[in-house]
């Protein structure tokens, strides 16, 4: 992707440098013995990370704890303090990194004023927070491992930029355009805010059944990739910033975080009563509808039976 030399965002926050410790007892101590034993597996030898995924696990199973509890973290209770990591330094390439994602929410900002202006909407940017480790947020503390999400709330993207490595690493999606995708998709989180569409989603939870939520949930993860297509239609109408082989990054990507592909990772069989997000293909295709069509009433995936989605 070609991107030096434009306008960057001013809705970045750089929270780089500072983590956040403690928070009280229960579930936030739990998230912190999760960045411990995070921390710990991500410096062990071959032989230290399997010794401690089986003390996990037996530890787990032992005291009956939902081993995702370990990676938890909510606030209130008791008060979380924010430190600063004495020995952080950005490195040429996460100082890169960081000016690339104030380019890209830049992007994103001109792209998105233009179209919702076109409809005759109003467009209000998203912020965004760069943390390492964990960061504090009006919902909880966000932890790296999470990856990047956005919060409604206060209408935030929050990401550690290491998960990009571990895109790279663990599902073998990487390039500069993958990770544009990634943060399209997010921005996309908020276009439907702001259309009103996520307030709609959200009130339907308790009242209908899991299942049926999760059908909703998928619906909603669709139309923000068909978004993040549509981004880089405009991007590239604007800006001519697609180079050879981007938009295969970005497909290769919706691939390798398809909810299918994640679980056949992690548990090794897929349960598609599970997926919220929807699958390798159904993300391709929905990134790919948004490229060519570049029109947001293009991208109802609320209108699609579910089944073809
Ligand atoms: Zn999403």
């Amino acid at each position: 992707m070609r991107w030096k030399g434009r306008k960057q965002s001013s809705n970045v926050e750089d929270r780089r440098g500072t983590t956040v410790r403690g928070g009280g007892g229960g579930p936030v101590a739990g998230g912190a013995i999760g960045s411990l034993l995070f921390a710990l597996f991500r410096r062990g030898s071959g032989k230290t990370k399997l010794i401690l995924i089986v003390g996990v696990i037996a530890a787990c199973f032992m005291f009956k704890i939902n081993p995702i509890s370990l990676f938890m973290s909510t606030p209130g209770g008791g008060s979380s303090q924010v430190v600063s990591q004495k020995d952080y330094q950005p490195t040429a390439a996460e100082q890169e990194m960081f000016e690339y994602l104030k380019t890209l929410k830049g992007d994103n900002e001109t792209i998105w004023a233009k179209i919702m202006a076109a409809e005759g909407l109003t467009y209000r940017p998203a912020k965004m927070v760069v943390y390492t480790q964990r960061t504090s947020t009006p919902g909880g503390i966000a932890d790296a491992q999470m990856g990047p999400f956005y919060l409604p709330a206060n209408e935030t993207i929050y990401i550690d930029p290491s998960f990009f490595s571990e895109l790279e690493q663990r599902f073998k999606a990487k390039g500069d355009f993958a990770q544009a995708y990634v943060i399209a998709h997010e921005v996309g989180h908020h276009i439907q805010k702001l259309l009103g569409l996520t307030d709609k989603v959200h009130g339907q939870q308790g009242r209908i059944s899991k299942t049926e939520y999760n059908r909703l949930s998928v619906r909603l993860e669709l139309q923000a990739d068909f978004l993040a297509g549509v981004f880089a239609h405009h991007g590239q109408e604007k800006f001519n910033f697609l180079e050879n082989g981007d938009i295969e990054e970005a497909m290769r990507c919706a691939e390798a975080i398809g909810d299918d592909r994640i679980q056949q990772h992690s548990h090794g069989h897929v349960q598609p009563d599970l997926f919220t997000h929807g699958t390798s293909e159904q993300r391709k295709r929905w990134f790919m509808r948004g490229y060519q069509s570049g029109r947001i009433r293009d991208g109802n995936t609320f209108d699609v039976p579910y089944n073809e989605l």
